[in-house]
């Protein structure tokens, strides 16, 4: 469970999150919703502690962040953030097997149960065929299933997204997101596809322009189109199909048009 308590954050003179208060429950995948620039990245960051929040707290499983040694929280938390370790010389399976750090002591190597784990955890985003690869030289899509397969790797209690669907064709944007879905861990996922949050997430937090909460609660909850149309900007018709929500989107004619 990671629960951040009135958290925020301030770029310069910027606000772009205030007091904040987010809850991710154990076993559940929680989404992060809002428009472009609303704050989103910004949030995730603040929960896995790439940003400390001058006000309010964050814990994991009741300990706060800051209070874990590295090793320790990267037991908890494995992130998976976009665009990450283009430059590095490393192979596919090399850096699959990065994520397996967190279980190995200081001198240790990595073994044949941890090649086992990160060629399992490779072959569960369809990348077994990269292993030998060099991971600078791959497509966006297979570049970002690899850094899942490395965060799965990690077997960390939770697991946090960042647009995970980004540069991904259509089956794996589903693959992807069921895989985490049936891990069965706390995570917490940044979607910018509504669709896809209705279809996997459990519970959603929508963030509006204002750096703070719209709405949080469970999916059929949040993705109400009275909530979400003042937030977009965009007429919002809901649909439910064979027991699931769709959203189908009329963009208004522009004022200024
Ligand atoms: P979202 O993920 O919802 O698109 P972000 O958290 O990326 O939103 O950004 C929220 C706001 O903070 C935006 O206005 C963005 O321009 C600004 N911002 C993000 N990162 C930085 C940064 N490193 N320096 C200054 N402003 C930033």
């Amino acid at each position: 469970m990671i629960e951040a308590e009135a958290v925020s954050w301030t770029y310069g003179t910027n606000p772009v999150i205030e007091a904040v208060s987010v809850t991710a429950r154990p076993g559940r995948l929680l989404g992060l919703i809002g428009p472009n620039g609303s704050g989103k990245t910004t949030l995730l960051r603040l929960l896995y502690g790439a940003l400390r929040s001058r006000t309010g707290r964050v814990t994991v499983d009741g300990d706060e962040l800051p209070s874990l040694a590295a090793r320790e929280a990267a037991r908890r938390l494995a992130v998976v953030v976009q665009e990450s370790g283009g430059e590095t010389a490393l192979t596919v399976g090399e850096m699959v097997l990065l994520g397996r750090g967190p279980h190995l002591s200081t001198f240790q190597r990595s073994g044949a149960a941890d090649h086992a784990i990160a060629a399992r955890c490779l072959a569960r985003v369809g990348a077994s065929h990269l292993g030998a690869r060099a991971f600078a030289g791959l497509s966006g899509g297979e570049r970002q299933r690899v850094l899942i397969a490395r965060a799965l790797a990690q077997e960390a209690t939770h697991l946090l997204l960042d647009e995970p669907t980004n540069h991904l064709d259509i089956r794996y944007q589903h693959e992807i997101l069921r895989l985490v879905r049936d891990l069965g861990t706390c995570s917490i996922v940044v979607l910018h596809d509504l669709n896809l949050a209705a279809r996997y997430c459990d519970d959603l937090v929508l963030l509006g322009a204002g750096g703070g909460v719209v709405a949080a609660g469970t999916v059929d909850e949040v993705l109400d189109p009275a909530i979400l149309e003042p937030v977009y900007g965009i007429g919002i018709q809901r649909l439910e199909l064979q027991g699931s929500i769709h959203l189908l989107f009329h963009p208004r004619e522009r004022q200024d048009a």
